[in-house]
């Protein structure tokens, strides 16, 4: 069973100390306790490569089942020229996830914007600009939050203003692109979006950071969690939505990997979320991660989701869900009858042509005064 353990931020330990600094002495640096029992047991290598090599077996079923059913035998390793999927490669994040499972009628309508990265926006960007930005601070003035942290709005449009164009760079090439487009308003929603991201941040895992924690994603010692494909070559990639390590990849496992959350609302289950991160992180890191820590910003809270067989099957199902879902959309495309109405539907583009959602939105109950009422 998944233990997720809520961190009241009021309480002592919690917002302004080291997050996973241990409550009781026998908890390690990543909030693990040694006296359990290792909950995947003690082979967390071997345990991570069988999730890859089980997930790849499960996506070569679905991507190519008539093609090269042995890529995952072969440890996904296989691959060939014939593995493109039409409409372009698959990008499994949270959010395809999320959007799968809120209304996967939906998600297959996505077409190629929305089956793969979207592409930089201010919204997309914001965690991405506030990651360098607090990345470049923390490179700039070592060792570790030795100096006060600047107004997050000061640190991003500092880091903004220092961003050069140089091709393969990520966002800061957009960031570059959009400075010399002038483009102020674009440049102003995502400072606002990234300061946001860096104060909901500082303030959930304290200032300085914890000891042991690395920013993922970019700077000079930053360490990077890159897609896991299924097998060479595979238009399926799961890319790790995490935004810091806690502790050091060991074979062991002691660390945890975290996530930042702005904000809490709308985001799916939280235990939903740690079983996509851990999957991901394990699959991209090739070791079983002890914990993860979701945090949300706004409400300064953190909690500690521990990663345990059912939750890594749970995240695997939910990768699974995802190729399931975009293959079904290379055949069949949207159908109204798998769509699974909700309050979603309020802001779906495909409304006008879906039954069950208008039926949904003209249902007993969805109306008050005249305003939404769920
Ligand atoms: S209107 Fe609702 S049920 Fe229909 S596709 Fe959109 S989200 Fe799904």
């Amino acid at each position: 069973m998944t233990q997720v353990t809520a961190v009241d931020p009021a309480a002592p330990g919690a917002a302004g100390d080291p997050p996973l600094a241990p409550a009781a002495p026998r908890c390690d640096p990543a909030g693990r306790d040694p006296a359990r029992r290792d909950p995947v047991g003690r082979d967390l290598v071997g345990r991570a490569e069988r999730l890859r090599h089980d997930l790849a077996t499960r996506l070569t079923a679905l991507v190519r089942p008539a093609d090269d059913a042995g890529a995952g035998e072969r440890g996904g390793d296989g691959g060939s020229d014939g593995d493109a999927l039409a409409g372009g490669d698959v990008s499994v994040g949270w959010h395809a996830a999320l959007a799968v499972r809120s209304c996967a009628a939906r998600y297959r309508a996505g077409g190629e914007e929305g089956w793969g990265f979207p592409g930089w926006s201010a919204p997309t960007a914001a965690a991405a600009v506030g990651r360098a930005a607090l990345h470049r601070h923390l490179d700039d003035d070592p060792p570790l939050g030795i100096h006060p942290l600047p107004h997050p709005l000061a640190l991003v449009k500092d880091w903004m203003r220092a961003t050069r164009p140089a091709p393969d760079r990520g966002v800061a090439e957009w960031v570059a692109d959009r400075l010399e487009a002038r483009d102020a308003p674009t440049l102003a929603a995502t400072a606002a979006g990234a300061a946001r991201w860096v104060a909901g941040f500082v303030r959930v895992l304290g200032w300085p950071l914890p000891d042991g924690l690395a920013l993922l994603g970019g700077g000079r010692d930053g360490a990077v969690l890159y897609p896991w494909r299924p097998w060479k070559r595979a238009p399926v990639a799961v890319r790790s939505g995490a935004d810091a390590r806690l502790g050091r990849v060991t074979g062991s496992g002691d660390f945890a990997v975290v996530v930042h959350r702005p904000t809490t609302g709308a985001d799916g289950t939280l235990r939903d979320r740690a079983a996509f991160e851990a999957t991901a992180a394990a699959l991209s890191i090739g070791v079983v991660p002890a914990r993860v820590v979701v945090t949300a910003g706004d409400a300064g809270e953190r909690a500690r989701v521990d990663v345990d067989e059912a939750l890594l099957d749970a995240g695997a199902a939910l990768v699974e869900d995802v190729v399931r879902q975009r293959v079904i959309a290379t055949e069949r495309g949207f159908a109204a009858e798998d769509a699974t109405p909700s309050a979603a539907c309020r802001r779906c583009d495909l409304l006008a042509g879906c039954g069950p959602g208008r039926a949904w939105l003209d249902g007993p109950g969805r109306w008050r005064g005249g305003l939404p009422s769920r």
